[in-house]
């Protein structure tokens, strides 16, 4: 039995208990025992939680740093959360099912990166978006000054708990807001060893502050919370709307990123080998439970067989197992909700008339029995109006559409409601790229997928949201722009605007 770790809100700079005493529990997805307690946050935290931020934000303690004091302080998190690794990929692994050898490649660096890559940006933005206006047909002196909106909101989903959180709190602390974090309720416990972080390595009382708390009631108060200015939110696209329909009630800045079925086209020309890793790649990462995985296969009738092929053999050698063992490929899926989800999909996918090449049942055995383990699942010979096709299942199951001419696959790639990401798979850069600009998505890879970069924007068209993540996008996403303009002109008769009423002459 692991020791139930019981943690608090920070909210100020400090340890909190909630405000109604009530927990949740947060369980290992492998065998669902108990290994941590959280507050059930309620509006009460979240008030405290938003009058600090608010008031911290209003005593410049952050917002007034200099870019250069607030890079070096986000420099010094992204360096602490390197020296906490072992600890946090673990905490990451335990809580959401993610495997340990990911957390610890991957995840992890990838909040430090998102860290100091805002850092650097706050080096560069001086110059870049504080600028003088022309001279003016009068004597007058004009510049622009990007500002901090105040008190942001940053809601995450269970899948990529630490990035997601890091892709909302780092740019909006590189602008110098104040933040209110609210991570899901099956996974909070990274954001909250986050916090402390952050605050050790100098981000002050109040910046950043996680409340753990129900979605339906604690995030949906946070959202509607009237010092909130930003928003910026992750998870399905049910709520995204939802949010969406909030924000512009109180005139609120917004980022959604939302869900996605990302199309993988194989063309022609393409290497059997790397095309099968690739669709493998793009539909296994976290078990597909992610929001750009790629789960419609697109692949030339006369291929599918031989490609589908090389994929099951290589599922084969795949090892799926607890999540915290360095030699599992794949762990579970992250909660019984997600496997019902996934079950009902696959039974959906099956009525609808769709072959199944592999997989399809929840996986069985003494190491799987206590746990949430689904089989990696091919259907073949699917048409893109089958509901499982369509529909973002968020789950390891690939549908493979096969094609008759790449028209027709750009097509079938572009007829969908999201618009997250796509991948192409050719050994002729020319046609790739060719494809490329033709897919209606916001990130589109070509001989790769799930390669999301600190400075490269990511968001989606259509269905998958608004705004960007990352890099330049994300800090104009958490600020404002304000003009400043003085008139040289103390002269009031002078003064030609004055004229236009009647004041000069
Ligand atoms: P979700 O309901 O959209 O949850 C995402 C976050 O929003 C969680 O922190 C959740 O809190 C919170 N939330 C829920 N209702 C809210 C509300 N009314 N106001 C403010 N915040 C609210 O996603 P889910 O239920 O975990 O997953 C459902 C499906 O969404 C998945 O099957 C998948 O298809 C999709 N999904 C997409 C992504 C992505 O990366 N785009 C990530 C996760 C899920 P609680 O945890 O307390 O509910
Ligand atoms: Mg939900």
């Amino acid at each position: 039995m692991t020791q139930v770790m019981d943690y608090q809100l920070f909210i100020n700079g400090q340890w909190t208990p909630g405000d109604s005493g009530e927990t949740m529990d947060v369980i290992n997805a492998s065998n669902q025992e108990v290994v941590a307690r959280v507050p059930r946050g309620n509006q009460k935290d979240i008030d405290r939680a938003v009058a600090s931020a608010k008031e911290t934000f209003e005593s410049g303690v952050w917002a007034d740093k200099t870019y250069e004091e607030r890079a070096d302080i986000l420099r010094t998190a992204a360096a602490n959360v390197l020296k906490n690794k072992n600890k946090l990929a673990y905490l990451e692994s335990l809580t959401s099912g993610s495997t340990i050898r990911r957390t610890m490649a991957i995840d992890v660096p990838a909040v430090a990166d998102a860290l100091k890559n805002v850092a650097n940006w706050l080096y560069e933005l001086p110059m870049l978006e504080h600028g003088m206006c022309l001279p003016w047909y009068i004597p007058q002196h004009s510049y622009y000054i990007r500002e901090p909106i105040g008190v942001c909101a940053g809601i995450v989903p269970w899948n990529f708990p630490m990035i997601l959180a890091a892709w909302k709190f780092a740019p909006a602390l590189a602008m110098g807001n104040s933040i209110v974090m609210k991570p899901a309720s099956i996974t909070p416990v990274t954001l909250l060893e986050l916090a402390k972080i952050l605050y050790d390595s100098g981000v002050p009382a109040g910046a950043f502050n996680v409340v753990t708390g129900p979605g339906s009631s604690a995030g949906n108060y946070l959202v509607q919370h009237p010092d909130v200015g930003k928003i910026g939110f992750t998870g399905s696209t049910e709520v995204g709307r939802h949010i969406a329909h909030l924000a512009a009630d109180g005139i609120k800045r917004v980022t959604l990123e939302l869900g996605g079925k990302s199309p993988v086209i194989v063309l022609d020309d393409a290497d059997l080998d790397m095309a099968s890793s690739l669709c493998l790649h793009a539909f296994l990462y976290h078990s597909g439970q992610v929001c750009e995985s790629g789960t419609r296969m697109l692949v030339p009738r006369a291929m599918q067989d031989q490609i589908v092929d090389l994929m099951i053999e290589k599922i084969k050698g795949m090892k799926i197992g607890n999540q915290l063992d360095p030699a599992s490929d794949l762990g579970p899926i992250a909660s019984a909700e997600q496997l019902e989800t996934i079950m009902r999909y696959v039974d959906i996918g099956k009525k609808e008339g769709a072959q199944i090449a592999y997989g399809g049942n929840r996986m069985q055995g003494e190491q799987y029995d206590k746990g949430f383990f689904f089989e990696p699942t091919i259907f073949v010979n699917c048409n893109n109006q089958m509901t499982q096709v369509r529909e973002e299942i968020f789950g390891p199951v690939q549908c493979v559409i096969p094609y008759d001419d790449l028209d027709e696959a750009i097509a079938i790639a572009n007829d969908s409601p999201y618009g997250l990401g796509g991948s192409v798979c050719s050994t002729n850069a020319t046609r790739a790229q060719w494809v490329a600009k033709k897919l209606r998505t916001g990130t589109v890879w070509i001989n790769t997928h799930h390669m999301l970069r600190p400075d490269a924007p990511f968001g989606g068209y259509k269905e998958s949201g608004y705004g960007r993540e990352n890099g330049y996008y994300a800090l104009m996403a958490y600020s404002e722009v304000k003009h400043v303009c003085q008139s040289l002109t103390n002269d009031a008769s002078r003064y030609r605007y004055f004229r236009v009423i009647g004041l000069a002459r």
